[in-house]
């Protein structure tokens, strides 16, 4: 096993990766940029490395400076986290090239998966149904529209290197591809360096099904159920439940055993991600993240395992802790994303936190880097606190979800919880009728 793992991240990640080392009796190496000087992680670790100024791509993405700190701390092994550089091909590349262990998958699974039609084209291969769109890239304001002539409107025009949420453009009819082809362009070249798009029908009221897989990279892969992450805005998550209250048992094992096989057809390593896209009863793949999800925690809730510890373990080279008929899922787990924002202009609100107060009990957890006294810097996701409830059933946890929200306390900044409060007492949100279009269109409307 490692002795001393670099965490190349920040934040609630961060920490939540020093807390699995510690467990493992594995050391500790905080990176930090100059704004995150008092962050937790960096107190919290065993050493601590300063890698740059406050701007993410001269810290948290600075490849030479993260590679100067693991080999002047004599590092093992780098976990790239979530976020920042944990899906860049080349980082992992350059990690193994200078002989440290990087946690994760191999460089090339990173890769083709970031192509998301390379994905696509992987995994329907081996199996798995998507959405039915454009066979590659789309090159032109025509192509676009005789591809949506074969796809059917409404189309959804999005780039091949997205990631939350951005390049993402609908079109209704053939007048608004024109627009839609351009600004989705536009917006990946600024966001990604890279402006190709692809198109996929627009499904109407689908929700979001995630499957968990663990692999150990020889074929052996298990798959540790769904999460429902239909709650989005600006198709990002807000929260995530597990079990999905739209899935029943054959439908679960169903799509996790598709999933896990065709991961298993590919030898993945590490943690992986599928998700789909569920709308009358049938899945569509839309794409897979190679990394540890930040809803990972009702995962592990409901399945007892931790995931990062897993992931650390496979890294090392050891097999798979577990068999698919040792996976056993018990009761429900909602996770909500506290963000430092106001709870309905999402306008942010960093700032000094004056007083922190998280909330316990029986089947509560809070996975946050927040502490009395700590200023939220600006250059960063607003994320600062993931709140994680675990119930015997669901409606427990829902009851359990209310208390924990009405005691926690981040006082002096604007957090989302008075949003998460509120949806914890809507209808359809506790009688589980809600789509991935529902939060914005219905509950944020009103
Ligand atoms: P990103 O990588 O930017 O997060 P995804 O492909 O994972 O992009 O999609 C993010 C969200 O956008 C999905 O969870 C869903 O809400 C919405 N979405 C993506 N593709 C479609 C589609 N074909 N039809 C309807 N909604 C979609």
């Amino acid at each position: 096993m490692f002795e001393k793992v670099l965490i190349a991240n920040r934040g609630d990640v961060a920490l939540r990766i020093h807390r699995a080392c510690r467990e493992m009796g594995i050391r500790t190496v905080a990176v930090h940029s100059t704004a995150d000087a008092d962050a937790m992680h960096v107190r919290l670790a065993d050493e601590s490395v300063c890698i740059g100024p406050p701007a993410s791509k001269d810290s948290y993405l600075n490849i030479p400076a993260i590679l100067s700190a693991a080999t002047v701390t004599g590092a093992d092994a780098i976990h790239p986290g979530v976020g920042f550089l944990s899906e860049n091909a080349d980082f992992a590349e350059i990690v193994e090239a200078h002989g440290f262990v990087f946690i994760g998958p191999s460089p090339q699974h990173i890769r083709d998966m970031g192509d998301k039609i390379i994905a696509k084209r992987t995994v329907k291969a081996l199996g798995i149904p998507c959405v039915p769109g454009s066979d590659g890239p789309v090159e032109s304001v025509e192509a676009a529209r005789a591809n949506a002539e074969e796809i059917g409107y409404p189309v959804l025009i999005k780039a091949t290197a997205g990631g939350g949420g951005r390049g993402m453009k609908i079109a209704h009819n053939p007048d608004e591809v024109a627009e839609a082809y351009t600004m989705a362009r536009r917006e990946a070249g600024a966001a990604f360096g890279n402006d190709e798009v692809y198109m996929e029908r627009y499904l109407a009221k689908p929700r979001h099904i995630e499957v968990q897989i663990v692999g150990d990279g020889k074929g052996h892969v298990v798959h540790l159920g769904e999460r429902d992450c239909s709650l989005q805005r600006r198709h990002q998550k807000v929260l995530e439940e597990a079990p999905s209250p739209a899935l029943n048992a054959v439908a679960r094992a169903k799509i996790g055993e598709i999933a896990a096989s065709a991961c298993a057809k590919m030898n993945y390593r590490s943690l992986g991600t599928l998700e789909f896209l569920y709308e009358n009863g049938e899945f569509f793949f839309i794409e897979m993240n190679t990394r540890l999800q930040v809803e990972h925690p009702i995962t592990e809730m409901i399945t007892g395992i931790d995931l990062v510890r897993e992931q650390i373990q496979i890294a090392s080279g050891a097999p798979l802790s577990f068999k698919q008929e040792d996976i056993a899922l018990n009761g429900h787990s909602i996770e909500c994303r506290i963000n430092a924002e106001n709870a309905r202009t999402f306008l942010p609100s960093p700032g000094k936190v004056t007083d922190y107060h998280a909330p316990g009990g029986l089947g509560v957890r809070v996975d946050s880097a927040l502490y009395a006294g700590y200023q939220i810097p600006p250059y960063y996701d607003s994320l600062v606190a993931k709140l994680i409830v675990h119930g015997s059933n669901r409606n427990e946890c829902l009851l359990r979800l209310r208390r924990a929200l009405e005691e926690i306390v981040i006082a002096n900044v604007e957090t989302t919880v008075p949003l998460h409060l509120d949806l914890s007492k809507a209808p359809d949100f506790i009688n589980g009728e809600y789509d991935i279009h529902w939060l914005e269109k219905v509950f944020l409307a009103d």
